[in-house]
């Protein structure tokens, strides 16, 4: 399925998306931003995912532009993710939204636009905005975020077209096995965020004891079950040797065995809100 860093999963309405990519959630704007994207894209990466609420999209998109000067980079093969914040959940603000976004980011179109988080009353309402920018050719694919089996029930119910991506949070301590079977059912690509836990496995003893057998690390061996597991992960590093170090994990693979020692440290255990009970 998948042997180097820009393998592609194929989304169902043909559009190809990287197995992995870069996160930069929490990465203020400033040259450690734009020096991670910029890293990324120079080690092989294709795949960059913010949010309008991360702040910092006008960076990504000097990086980007940047990293396309510099490693001789078209547009077209980056894939460009961002999301649609819960204040801005409505039919004509998510259409204003997605126009800022792609000011920020100096593009004239996104790869995937996603709806943040499934706020109450207002996903709905969001998802018929997505589906006019889709419609309208603006954007290349429209997905969500943080989406409960519920919740993505309640937009196939009515909706034209269905969600092309859920992005969850999703890790060893997290394996989301009624929404993943869901989306696998029903052609929805699963997305991982804080594949890493933001740092909180790398400790545990049996991901320790993989890695060693493979002479990999926690991170790549984590990495290696999203992409054996058929789950796109978006780690976070702004460090150089770490964004290498998470994409060099196209040259090893995990047994049955070592799959299922994993997906059995499962606890149900998020390190982020619980979709059903957001605040924000
Ligand atoms: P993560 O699980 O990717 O962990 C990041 C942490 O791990 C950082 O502290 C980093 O320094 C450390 N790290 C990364 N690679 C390492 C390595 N090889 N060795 C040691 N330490 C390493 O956490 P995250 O940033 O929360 O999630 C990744 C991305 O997912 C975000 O950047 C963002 O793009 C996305 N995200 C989306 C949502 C959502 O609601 N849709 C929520 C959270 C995050």
């Amino acid at each position: 399925m998948t042997n180097n860093l820009q393998a592609t999963t194929t989304l169902y309405n043909g559009v190809k998306m990287p197995w992995i990519g870069l996160g930069v959630f929490k990465v203020e704007e400033g040259p450690e931003l734009v020096n991670a994207v910029k890293f990324a894209i120079k080690h092989g990466y294709r795949s960059i995912d913010t949010a309008a609420i991360y702040g910092n999209e006008e960076g990504v998109g000097q990086a980007i532009r940047e990293a396309m000067t510099e490693y001789g980079i078209k547009r077209e093969e980056l894939f460009i993710t961002s999301k649609v914040w819960n204040a801005d959940l409505g039919y004509k603000s998510t259409i204003e939204a997605y126009e800022t976004s792609l000011r920020k980011l100096g593009l004239d179109y996104l790869d995937l636009y996603l709806i943040h988080w499934p706020v109450e009353d207002k996903y709905v309402e969001a998802w018929r905005a997505l589906e006019t920018i889709y419609k309208e050719g603006k954007v290349k694919a429209i997905g969500v975020s943080n989406f409960q089996v519920h919740h993505l029930e309640q937009i196939m119910k009515d909706a034209e077209i269905r969600p092309m991506v859920n992005q969850v949070e999703y890790h060893p301590r997290l394996t989301q096995q009624e929404v993943k079977i869901f989306c696998d059912n029903n052609g929805i690509q699963f997305e991982a965020w804080s594949p890493l836990m933001q740092g909180q496995l790398f400790d545990n003893p049996l991901l320790k004891e993989i890695a060693n057998k493979y002479n990999k690390t926690v991170a790549m061996v984590i990495l290696r079950w999203d992409i054996q597991n058929g789950v796109v992960t978006i780690p976070k590093s702004t460090k150089e040797l770490r964004i290498i170090e998470n994409s060099t994990i196209f040259d090893f693979e995990l047994t049955k065995e070592d799959m299922e020692q994993i997906n059995n440290l499962n606890q149900n255990h998020r390190v982020g809100p619980n979709p059903d009970n957001i605040d924000f």
